[in-house]
């Protein structure tokens, strides 16, 4: 027991609790950036839409050091939870994609 009565398995359960809490927290972060897509293609031109084959735009990105939303030419939405867009690929793009062309913002 500690001076307030409590004991250390009471403290620990506490310290669970919260971590149990935080845990969720960002796993939900996770969840929601996954949760929505940005492959909709329908108003692209054909050879827009073939282009993104050409560079192989992929979502989720295999190589988490080549990201969109650490791309040069990515371009955020307002909001979160939302597709962006590249200056090279048209139609909308996830923060989570990648494409041959990926290129790193500068440091
Ligand atoms: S160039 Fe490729 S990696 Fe960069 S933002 Fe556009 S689609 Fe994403």
């Amino acid at each position: 027991m500690n001076g307030d009565g409590r004991s250390r398995r009471d403290l620990l359960r506490g310290l669970g609790g919260v971590a149990f809490a935080l845990g969720g927290v960002a796993a939900c972060s996770k969840k929601e950036r996954a949760q929505f897509s940005c492959t909709e293609t329908a108003g692209l031109a054909p050879d827009e839409a073939s282009a993104r084959a050409t560079l192989a735009y992929a979502e989720p990105t295999p190589d988490k050091m080549r990201t969109c939303d650490s791309c040069q030419q990515y371009v955020a939405a307002s909001s979160d939870g939302a597709c962006g867009t590249c200056k090279v690929l048209k139609g909308p793009v996830h923060p989570n994609g990648t494409c041959k062309v990926f290129t790193a913002k500068p440091a």
